[in-house]
């Protein structure tokens, strides 16, 4: 139900964030018997999972498998993903996408009445469900975000900020909140944070202007070690344009259904249908030989009206793609590091969680296998609802000290992380990096120094190969900014 928040709420768990992963964390913990306080300070629109277009990663079907799917996902990690965090999300993922058809998303069918199922780069199976087209994600968030706003157990703040975790006895004992009436604290026996991803720190970028690592700065003020801070993944194909839509992301389920990548000589350069590090560093090496800023996206074989948001844009722009290309390039898109959990999104804080992109299970490795970002919302979103739950309460609520929020990050800070924290990166430009007034910049410069190897999203031109030494490895970002590297079980 919406609610006035008084001076101090109370709350078996709180959710900072009103995206895929809180939605229905916050769902699956108020659905067995939780009460929830979910706080989210945008509009729904505002979430990166309401831009989500391409669907959710899923074996489903008959000639699939959940071990196909991850092999798939842990050769597109690079060898740096964590296997068994890899398992849990492929394992699970089937389950909880016919959870959410039970709770009234209706995914896009085929002839046959089953799933239509859809194939993204870096997967060897038709696997990806979705909704509306390429509208997965505001359809997903719009069926959550109703049921959330009815639910009985479950308090929702809109236009509320998180702006400090609560500490004390070395525990998270829940927020301070600032709402339309002022500021107020919650404090609860769990609190997850699902405050998304950083993209939008880096100049050019697809996601929403929120993204700015919110739960990063929150969980590494509260003193919780972050992780693999210097894998951000570029998505290669983001509109370039000179208007308000330079960036918006025209999925590469396109590509699964025919659309080419072209130079400036009109020639494929690339296999497009290869995972998004490699696709991204082919088109980043052509736009370096040639100067110019874009390539060619071809999609004059793919039925469009399949895709009628991209359509939408592509009208706006004075974009004809039955009979002209469309000019993209790479831009910051998924972080696939973040606040280091475990397999039930227990950060190192005891009383902290972190689900979906804010949180790093090691799940994606150096490189995220497209649409497994919404399946992890989901299947990390349902375990953390159930552990949070259970942790002990606060022994004395009133006593609490804050981790507050840094004030957001500047335009010279985030043109300084699109150049030296980029496609590719040398020490010269992250140790420029490193004397950024903006604080994660600089824990993201420390991570990219600390991975002296190239691997997937992270390319060193000082440290051009991968070194075996460092597979199964990941960066762990302590509270005192210190980085050391450390193996997955
Ligand atoms: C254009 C685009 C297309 C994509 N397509 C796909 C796809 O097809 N498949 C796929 O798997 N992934 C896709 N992704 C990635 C995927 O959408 C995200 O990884 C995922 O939705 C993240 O969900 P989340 O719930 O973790 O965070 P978000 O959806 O970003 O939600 C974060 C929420 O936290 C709130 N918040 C932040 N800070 C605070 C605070 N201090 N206090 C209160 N609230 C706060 C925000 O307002 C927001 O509501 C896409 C991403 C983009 C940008």
């Amino acid at each position: 139900m919406p609610h006035a928040p008084s001076t101090q709420l109370r709350a078996d768990v709180t959710v900072v964030g009103a995206g895929a992963a809180g939605l229905f964390c916050a769902l699956a913990a108020a659905r067995e018997g939780a009460r929830v306080a979910l706080v989210s300070r945008s509009p729904l629109d505002g979430s990166a999972s309401y831009w989500a277009q391409g669907g959710i990663a899923a074996a489903l079907s008959v000639d699939d498998s959940p071990e196909r799917h991850a092999q798939d996902t842990l050769a597109a990690g690079r060898g740096a993903a964590r296997p068994s965090a890899v398992k849990v999300l492929c394992d699970d993922s089937p389950r909880r996408v016919r959870e959410l058809q039970v709770l009234g998303v209706r995914f896009d069918g085929d002839r046959t009445g089953g799933l239509a199922l859809g194939l993204e780069g870096g997967h060897s199976e038709r696997r990806i469900v979705h909704a509306g087209g390429s509208a997965t994600g505001r359809r997903v968030t719009r069926q959550l975000a109703a049921l959330a706003a009815t639910h009985e157990r479950i308090d929702v703040l809109e236009q509320t900020t998180a702006s400090a975790l609560r500490v004390s006895d070395g525990r998270c004992t829940g927020v301070s909140a600032v709402g339309q009436d002022g500021a107020f604290t919650i404090v609860s026996r769990g609190t997850v944070l699902a405050t998304g991803g950083a993209a939008a720190l880096w100049g050019r970028t697809t996601n929403p202007p929120g993204a700015v690592g919110v739960g990063l700065a929150l969980a590494h003020a509260a003193g919780a070690d972050l992780a693999d801070l210097e894998f951000m993944q570029f998505h290669p194909t983001a509109l370039v344009s000179n208007g308000p839509r330079d960036g918006f992301l025209i999925t590469e389920a396109v590509r699964g259904e025919g659309a080419l990548l072209l130079d400036s000589a009109g020639e494929r350069f690339v296999d497009e249908l290869a995972p998004r590090d490699e696709v991204a560093l082919a088109i980043e090496s052509r736009l370096r030989a040639s100067g110019e800023p874009s390539v060619a996206l071809d999609l004059r074989a793919v039925d469009i009206s399949r895709f009628p948001n991209i359509g939408e844009v592509l009208a706006e722009e004075g974009i004809d793609p039955a009979t002209e290309t469309i000019p993209v390039a790479p831009a910051a898109h998924y972080t696939m590091g973040g606040v280091a959990t475990d397999l039930d999104g227990r950060a190192s804080l005891p009383g902290l969680y972190a689900v979906g992109e804010c949180a790093c299970t090691g799940l994606h490795g150096a490189n995220r296998l497209a649409s497994n970002s919404l399946a992890e919302c989901f299947v990390l979103g349902g375990r953390a609802s159930a552990a949070a739950r259970h942790e002990p309460g606060p022994s004395d609520p009133g006593a609490a000290a804050e981790a507050m929020l840094p004030a957001p990050p500047s335009e010279a800070s985030r043109d300084a992380l699109w150049r030296n924290a980029g496609l590719r990166r040398s020490a010269e430009g992250l140790s420029e990096l490193s004397d950024d007034p903006f604080p994660l910049a600089r824990l993201i410069a420390g991570a990219c120094r600390a991975r002296e190897e190239s691997r997937g999203a992270h390319q060193r031109t000082d440290f051009p190969d991968l070194d075996p030494a460092l597979d199964a490895s990941h960066a762990v970002v302590g509270p005192d900014g210190s980085v050391r590297m450390e193996r997955w079980e």
